[in-house]
């Protein structure tokens, strides 16, 4: 397992070059971070290095993740709903406030984040243009799409890799009257079991950190995605890299590499690549935000949680995976005062042809 989540260079952001199509494997990636490779123009050689570049290894190393994290969800998500309920995300606060301990602020914070992350994505309200189908990629027990479900009235369909998480989200949907139009399975993001073209609001909420092939990641998202759709990314990204910088630091490279280990997570990419990728695909009105500052309060809340009573026993009772992903807690906020995690924003729109 170490092996496996070691922060290994997936993706080498500072010298990628989205001038020719690009076929969005991870590997190629690799390919157009390669100097020699990038200057190749036949296209034919760059596709079978490509190829070749993607070893079985590596395709085991991505079933592992996605094991591991199907199995710290598959453990954790019942605590997590004990002490925060239904959405398994940041909440968005006004940086700098005051936030006080209790466990309803907070909600009513996690639920802002949907609202903010709607209204920077600029979906429309009027009955006519609001969403009507909505995918939720990586919907934990399906807090958003329920939400989504309510507020639109639309049909949601949710994906995660944790059974355990796909089955309390449906049930959680029959107990609030929702069967009929919030739906959950087991699916992966990076192969999603659903045709082109099929849902108007494209959501991804702190899944995408995830994501061991950003660009298979982003290029599934774009693909169910209808003409016309809102494609939503909100995720934990590094810093955008300065123009003379290669990649980061070994200390930063160090800090992440230990949050990947309790996480769950492959190697990080920044908000620019992101947007690199969307532009790649031709989506249109790219936006980003930096809300860093806005979700601040949140960890420090996640740790006095857990040190309480109930936090303390119910951590305890679930088991190592869940016990260690609490003790790194310390590590995202070290990580975001020292301004190398950043939490994105991401939005584009899909071209109506
Ligand atoms: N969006 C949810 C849950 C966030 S937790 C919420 O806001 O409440 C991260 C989620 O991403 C988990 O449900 C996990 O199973 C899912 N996930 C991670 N990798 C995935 C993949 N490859 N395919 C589908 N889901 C994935």
């Amino acid at each position: 397992m170490a092996t496996l989540l070691r922060c290994r260079p997936i993706i080498a952001p500072p010298t990628y070059s989205f001038n020719h199509q690009p076929s969005l494997s991870s590997a190629n990636f690799r390919i157009r971070a390669s100097p020699l490779l990038r200057r190749s123009r036949h296209r034919g050689l760059r596709m079978a290095v490509a190829a070749a570049l993607e070893t079985p290894m590596e395709q085991q190393e991505q079933q592992q993740l996605k094991k591991g994290i199907a199995e710290f969800y598959d453990e954790s998500s019942g605590v997590w709903e004990d002490i925060w309920g239904e959405h398994m995300h940041h909440g968005f606060y006004e940086p700098d406030s005051r936030v006080s301990g209790s466990e309803s602020d907070h909600c009513a914070a996690q639920i802002r984040m949907i609202e903010e992350s709607l209204r920077f994505a600029a979906v429309p309200e009027e009955a006519e243009k609001r969403p009507k189908k909505v995918v939720d990629v990586g919907c934990g027990i399906g807090g958003s799409s329920r939400y989504l479900a309510r507020k639109y009235g639309a049909k949601c369909h949710g994906i995660t890799l944790s059974p355990v998480q796909a089955q309390r989200a449906n049930a959680l949907a029959a107990a609030q009257g929702l069967a009929d139009q919030a739906f959950f399975q087991v699916g992966d993001a990076l192969n999603q079991p659903f045709p082109d073209g099929e849902f108007d609001l494209v959501w991804s909420m702190e899944s995408g950190e995830h994501m061991p092939d950003k660009p298979k990641f982003v290029s599934e998202l774009a693909r169910v995605a209808a003409p016309g759709a809102t494609i939503i990314i909100v995720t934990w990204c590094h810093r955008d890299l300065g123009p003379s910088e290669e990649s980061l630091t070994k200390w930063e490279k160090d800090h992440l590499d230990k949050i990947c280990k309790a996480y769950y997570l492959p190697e990080w990419c920044s908000t620019s690549d992101y947007v690199k990728l969307l532009q790649s695909l031709n989506l249109q009105d790219i936006r980003t935000a930096d809300w860093s500052a806005n979700v601040a309060p949140f960890w420090p809340a996640v740790i006095r949680s857990a040190l309480t009573w109930k936090g303390f026993t119910s951590l305890l009772r679930t088991g190592m995976k869940t016990i260690r992903g609490a003790l790194v807690m310390p590590l995202m906020i070290e990580g975001f005062n020292k301004d190398l995690i950043k939490f994105s924003i991401i939005t584009c729109k899909k071209a109506l042809n």
